[in-house]
């Protein structure tokens, strides 16, 4: 495949990007990237070696040296996975503690310059729903196809309260947002989706709809 297309899909904490995006890339048959698991997994990493994520230097020598690969895993549908030593932490990365560490490993440039190369290093997969913070704005600037989602806060905490998780989103979401390097922001172009009171089904068929308009318009 000569070109393949990126469906770039940003937004705060919770507003449901994972479960959007994951629902796009099955209709599309596209591979699914969550970028916010590889960041959560050099969070855990770090912890698991006991590396502080507030330490910026140490951070960021952990990132040059871990030894990682990518997966195109197959299933429900593909999914680009970031191995550590030849392992998936799925279950890890999700623990209050790497929420908590991740946005102060997510905010060293050094880190963020490891992450965008590998992020782009995905398209050997084919064509790609990547999610995240700044793939509009910075992993892949140059797509048509951007997109940032929101909802209201209490909508957010009580999608993250359903799934067993108690966190702080306000407090993630202004880290995210008021980093230096490329910071949480909603990327030119981008179509705007406030999902507050939608299932995933009526957000996902916005997207698709709004994508296929948006691949016409540029034949
Ligand atoms: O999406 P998720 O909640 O898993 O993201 C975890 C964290 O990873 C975010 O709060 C943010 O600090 C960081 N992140 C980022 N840039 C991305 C994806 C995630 O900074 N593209």
């Amino acid at each position: 495949m000569r070109n393949p297309i990126v469906i770039a899909i940003d937004g705060t904490s919770a507003s449901g990007k994972s479960t959007n995006a994951k629902l796009v890339a099955r209709t599309l048959d596209y591979v699914y990237v969550d970028t916010g698991a590889m960041y959560r997994t050099l969070a855990w990493y770090c912890l698991a070696k006991r590396v502080d994520p507030h330490d910026g230097k140490a951070v960021a020598n952990v990132c040059r040296r871990w030894k990682t690969s990518l997966q195109c895993a197959e299933g429900e549908f593909r999914q680009v996975r970031l191995l550590v030593d030849g392992y998936f932490p799925e279950k890890e990365i999700r623990t209050p503690a790497v929420a908590a560490a991740v946005p102060h490993v997510a905010a060293v440039p050094k880190v963020r310059e490891w992450m965008k190369k590998k992020q782009r290093e995905c398209i050997q997969f084919g064509n790609l729903v990547m999610e995240g913070r700044d793939i509009g704005t910075n992993v892949f600037p140059e797509t048509d196809f951007k997109f940032y989602l929101d909802a209201s806060l209490s909508e957010r905490s009580r999608r993250r309260e359903a799934d067993g998780v108690q966190e702080n989103l306000a407090a993630r979401d202004e880290r995210d947002s008021q980093r230096k390097a490329a910071p949480l922001m909603i990327p030119l172009g981008a179509a705007l989706i406030d999902n507050s009171g939608e299932t995933p089904e009526q957000t996902s068929s916005r997207i698709i709809t709004e994508f296929k308009r948006r691949r016409e318009a540029r034949k």
